[in-house]
């Protein structure tokens, strides 16, 4: 007979799923309510406020939607682009190519401006492609590649869009509560992101957040949009205060409870605290790996804090030094992806994930696997460098 499902429990240091922290794992145990019970309809209120403060900003529609980050990118393409809209996609990495795939299944036409995997996005090439494509509608771009490790400068991008009368459209999924973000200082007009990544929750909650400037798109589409489900005129009566809540789905009453947690906590440690650990835990890391000779993809001045990404020592076989870190250690290091698959490990420090502890042990294990398989690399000069930069 099958048994109960007990996961052994693992170290979370790859492009997500981040460590849950314990709190926000017995907050997913408390007891379930209806959808439409007061009690439920006033937590969901305050998840809508301490989003507000993760974005930093005021919208009214801040939403989360019932779905991963996926769900929330489509949300925002659905309702803001129609067929015939022309969109200029940036992509850097693997997740702008799923914004140009959104934007065409929409019957949009996309034009990119593609950098090389690893570098932030090119200002000037944004102008360049607004200026050769008057009447642009959108400039979507992704905030922090979780492909690569580079972030990009969100609020040129957005200045320089807006000159052009064109939407913004951010993928935040990475650095929502890792990384520096205003969304109302920045100007962006619609963004999301998702939970299971700096929020350090649970996956399979898309927080969005639209201006009134979105909305107003929204309001004058000359279609019905595509999608019922993420159809933000009947999503926003469902989460709209006012009091009345009209049924449109039930919402995944247990894992917002682990999202409110969350940002609880998230606002007990102060969202620039949040961002100053990232990038303090960031450098620890760093001066670890590169003492034990491994190099970081990304230039300095576009690195990701929360997603490291380094080469792999010659001769060394990266998906056994994986298995082997998963095997032994209960550690999970992320491959590369895309353009970088085989070339790379994506090494996260998202959220809980984010602390001193799990920095020593990868860098520990990391060394122990690398010397057991021979590779070329500085064995035992990793940990004391890492702790050099945590006292
Ligand atoms: C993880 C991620 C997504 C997708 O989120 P899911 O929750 O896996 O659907 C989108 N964009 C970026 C940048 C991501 O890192």
């Amino acid at each position: 007979m099958t048994t109960s499902f007990n996961p052994t429990p693992r170290t979370l240091m790859g492009p997500g799923p981040s460590d849950v922290h314990p709190r926000i794992l017995s907050a997913l145990g408390r007891p379930t309510i209806g959808h439409l019970d007061p009690e439920f309809v006033g937590m969901m209120d305050e998840v809508k406020t301490m989003l507000q403060y993760a974005f930093q900003t005021k919208n009214e529609l801040t939403i989360a939607v019932s779905a991963p980050g996926s769900a929330g990118m489509e949300t925002c393409f659905v309702n803001l682009i129609e067929a015939g809209d022309t969109v200029i996609v940036c992509q850097n990495g693997v997740f702008g190519g799923r914004m140009k795939e959104n934007v065409e299944r929409v019957g949009a036409t996309a034009i990119m401006v593609e950098d090389d995997w690893g570098k932030a996005v090119d200002v000037a090439k944004v102008e360049a492609a607004l200026e050769a494509n008057p009447g642009t509608k959108a400039v979507c771009f992704v905030h922090a590649e979780t492909s690569t490790g580079a972030i990009s400068d969100a609020k040129a991008i957005c200045d320089i869009a807006h000159q052009h009368g064109a939407l913004t459209i951010v993928d935040a999924v990475t650095s929502l509560g890792g990384s520096e973000l205003r969304v109302d200082d920045w100007g962006i007009d619609a963004i999301y992101s998702g939970t299971q990544k700096c929020l350090s929750c649970v996956p399979g909650i898309s927080p969005v957040s639209l201006n009134e400037r979105a909305i107003e798109v929204i309001k004058n589409r000359k279609t019905k949009v595509h999608s019922w489900f993420l159809d933000l005129n009947l999503v926003m009566a469902y989460w709209g205060g006012e009091g009345k809540r009209a049924y449109h789905h039930t919402a995944p009453v247990n894992a917002l409870y682990g999202l409110h947690e969350s940002l609880v906590m998230l606002q007990e440690e102060g969202l620039e605290n949040a961002w100053a650990r990232h990038q303090k835990n960031h450098l620890a890391l760093k001066a670890g790996l590169e003492a034990m000779g491994l190099e970081f993809v990304v230039n300095e001045e576009s690195r990701l804090p929360q997603l490291n990404a380094v080469t792999i020592p010659e001769g060394v076989d990266e998906a056994a030094v994986r298995t082997t870190l998963l095997n032994q250690f209960n550690l999970e290091i992320g491959a590369g992806l895309g353009a970088l698959a085989g070339k790379v490990w994506r090494i996260g420090l998202m959220g809980y994930s984010s602390r001193a502890e799990n920095i020593l042990l990868c860098l520990g294990a990391l060394d122990a696997v690398l010397t057991d398989m021979g590779a070329k690399i500085n064995s035992g000069a990793a940990i004391p460098a890492a702790q050099a930069l945590m006292k």
